[in-house]
């Protein structure tokens, strides 16, 4: 990925929509294609190659035919977005007249243009990793302060919930001692890492406080586990705040911190977790995983279940009730959120804040913008009270019987 945006496509013959590459690819918005089997020997330099990143086809040497078709394909695909770029002042109001906020998801400098252009309320997920990903060295204090104080500039006062560094499992730094783990996934990633080696979270936090010099400041934990854990990272925070503030730095207007909720156990966390945490966003890419026990790297389980699947709607559902009770702040910021009919879904189970990737939110705030959150509720129960492994045909029914 370093090639960054002069590069138009990116075709694998291995791979996986998980990964954290992948997650990289559809931040810079470049179609990319895995598992076409057979490419890297079919294909010979200087070949045509059209690349269908939404279908996940590839035409090598097309007929003529098709590549018409394709050009119809990108000039419609360019009504669609005027359309979508006539909806970005617009809030994602639902005909029931609930407003659901729409966040991006970053972590590159190559996002920041897309925060005004997207129409979004914020950053919902800053992934700091990658900005620990792209270098060949471990980036130093000053250079992460500089580098989010420019985030919080671009972001003009909208809140961006800057994410502690998330490593391990598939995302490897190439200056650390790789781990040789039976399981990263579940492995010595996230904030274990943080908690064992505080000496990268520490830095962050301390760069962060710095950035926000003065201004509002929102940190996030990746995949805490337990209540303590939580704790303990917050703790770390706050000793730093009262560090730099010694320093003679500013404290940040307001500080929140939270936790991403990426295993179910944190789901059945005490109430007293909830009470602390300032929110709580669900990374449903891990949530996901665990909850089914499929690995998000492997293809061949990978698609066997989606968030629409019954029970898990009943997970997330429980989530909700549980933030309410506490009144505890909840988005979602996995990739599904993305997802027009998904992330109407969840705004249907009572989620009110998602992130996404920028080239997302057109499409998800048009459909939010004609949905009705109590009808397509009732379809979801209705579904699961018929006993239904998945409510996607009973929320299809209900979408297509939508005034456009
Ligand atoms: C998630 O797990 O849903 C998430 C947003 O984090 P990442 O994809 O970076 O693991
Ligand atoms: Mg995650």
């Amino acid at each position: 990925m370093e090639y960054g945006r002069p590069l138009r496509g990116v075709v694998l013959e291995d791979g996986s929509v998980g990964s954290h590459a992948a997650i990289v690819a559809r931040a810079l918005a470049i179609p990319l294609v895995i598992h076409a089997e057979r490419i890297a020997s079919e294909a010979l330099n200087g070949d045509a190659i059209l690349v269908d990143g939404d279908q996940g086809i590839v035409h090598l040497r097309p007929e003529e035919t098709v590549a018409t078709a394709f050009r119809d394909k990108i000039a419609m695909q360019a009504k669609a977005q005027e359309r979508y770029a006539g909806l970005r002042e617009l809030p994602a109001t639902t005909r029931c007249n609930k407003t659901i906020s729409l966040s991006m998801n970053a972590g590159l400098m190559a996002d920041l243009p897309s925060l005004e252009g997207s129409g979004a309320d914020g950053v919902g997920l800053f992934r700091t990793e990658l900005q620990f990903l792209v270098r060949n060295r471990m980036p130093k204090r000053d250079e992460l302060a500089r580098i989010y104080a420019r985030v919080m500039d671009a972001a003009k006062g909208r809140p961006v919930a800057f994410r502690t560094l998330d490593i391990g499992s598939d995302k490897v730094l190439p200056y650390m001692k790789p781990q040789d783990e039976p399981n990263p996934a579940m492995g010595w990633r996230a904030i274990r890492v943080g908690l064992d080696k505080p000496g990268v979270l520490r830095m962050q936090a301390q760069a962060l406080i710095r950035a926000a010099n003065g201004r509002a400041l929102t940190v996030m934990f990746p995949f805490i586990t337990e209540h303590a854990e939580f704790v303990a990272a917050r703790e770390h925070v706050l000793a730093q705040l009262d560090r730099e503030v010694r320093l003679g730095w500013p404290a940040p207007a307001t500080l929140r911190i939270g936790a991403m909720l990426e295993t179910p156990s944190l789901a059945f966390a005490p109430r007293a977790f909830f009470e602390l945490a300032d929110f709580v966003s669900i990374g449903g890419n891990d949530l996901k995983q665990f909850f089914f026990a499929a690995d998000r790297e492997n293809e061949r389980v990978r698609k066997r279940y989606d968030v629409l699947n019954a029970s898990f709607l009943q997970f997330i559902e429980r989530i909700v009730e549980r933030c309410a009770d506490t009144g505890t702040p909840l988005s979602f910021c996995g990739e599904d959120a993305g997802r027009p009919v998904e992330a109407a879904c969840l705004a249907a189970v009572g989620l009110r804040m998602l992130s996404m990737r920028p080239a997302s939110i057109g499409p998800v705030k048009s459909l939010l913008r004609r949905v009705d959150l109590g009808a397509l509720y009732d379809a979801i129960e209705g579904a699961r009270a018929a006993g239904a492994e998945t409510v996607r045909p009973a929320v299809m029914a209900c979408l297509s019987a939508l005034p456009e």
